[in-house]
């Protein structure tokens, strides 16, 4: 079984402006509200499908005021979601509604995708679907249910050169090449419907990217349990010399780091326990949930966040 993408994780400036994006605008659900666990003084802002399934799932880290990131090469250059083909049409004039900048539909790979841009300037795209499931009932009423945002479609990565993290994606997480168009290269993991594409932009000697407000911080890919997880991160040692992290609970699954040869952050997340662990499924997202760790520290980091409303 191939893996796909479990989340993606962001930074942001504004948590307020971030917020209003992600749920008013792009009618996706805000499925967690916690903190950085490694800096308790930030949110850490889950939104995916109702459910919070993995592979629906986009993270930010909102530093208020941090400066712009520069895109270049050895970073995720664009994060895409699914909506059906016939929504595409809904969205432009959404996006225009809305004031959000985009472009002009194109196909990709035979899909009608068009590209835009969040309130941080983090790159996004839609990709239109041909096939695709119908949406769970989400009752915000903010995007009509047929034209909601269905998960990841994938994500592209801006490269000096394809073939070493093509390498990783075959060998450890089970992608195949699915085609190429221009100077990118496309894997797909068979049978993985939702976040199971990784394109491969290679741009040569270009400018590295740096991190700051719009850039994505890491990609996390899907193991169904520990065991497979371990398996992966025993594969990365002994056939690629890369060496994960020990595991850290995530508290909402369970993760290993490694920084793959195209100098991308990745990550393999746990599919248990999921984001119903400390909180019903149809309250998600309300309260701030705080990790054992930290609940004694409850009051001060409270004090510390800055108000979403
Ligand atoms: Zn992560």
């Amino acid at each position: 079984m191939a893996s796909g993408i479990h989340h993606v994780t962001s930074i942001a400036g504004s948590a307020r402006r971030n917020l209003a994006f992600y749920t008013d605008t792009l009618g996706m659900r805000l499925v967690k509200k916690t903190v950085n666990f490694d800096d308790p003084a930030t949110y850490h802002l889950y939104y995916g499908d109702p459910a919070g399934r993995p592979g629906t799932i986009l993270t930010f880290f909102p530093w208020e005021g941090v400066p712009p990131g520069r895109a270049g090469i050895g970073e995720v250059h664009e994060t895409v979601f699914s909506v059906p083909e016939s929504s595409i049409g809904y969205w432009t004039q959404r996006f225009v509604e809305k004031g959000v900048a985009h472009e002009t539909p194109v196909k990709r790979f035979g899909e009608i995708t068009v590209a835009f841009k969040d309130s941080d300037g983090t790159r996004l795209a839609l990709a239109g679907a041909k096939a695709i499931e119908p949406a769970d009932a989400w009752g915000t009423g903010r995007v009509p249910p047929e034209h909601a945002i269905r998960g990841f479609h994938g994500v592209s990565l801006l490269l000096a050169e394809a073939a070493p993290t093509a390498a990783i994606l075959s060998d450890v997480f089970g992608f195949v090449a699915d085609g190429r168009e221009g100077s990118t290269e496309r894997y797909r993991a068979p049978d993985v419907a939702t976040g199971g594409v990784v394109d491969l932009t290679t741009a040569g000697e270009f400018l590295a990217a740096r991190q700051g407000a719009g850039s994505v911080h890491h990609i996390a890919f899907r193991a169904v349990d520990d065991a497979a997880q371990a398996a992966m991160a025993k594969k990365l040692v002994q056939d690629h010399r890369l060496y994960p992290t020990e595991q850290k609970d995530r508290n909402y699954f369970r993760s290993v780091y490694f920084r793959e040869p195209g100098k991308v952050l990745f990550e393999i997340a746990t599919d248990p326990p999921g984001f119903a662990i400390d909180e019903p499924i149809e309250s998600l997202g309300q309260a701030l949930k705080l990790p054992p760790f930290l609940e004694g520290r409850r009051a001060e980091i409270e004090a510390a966040l800055p108000t979403l409303t």
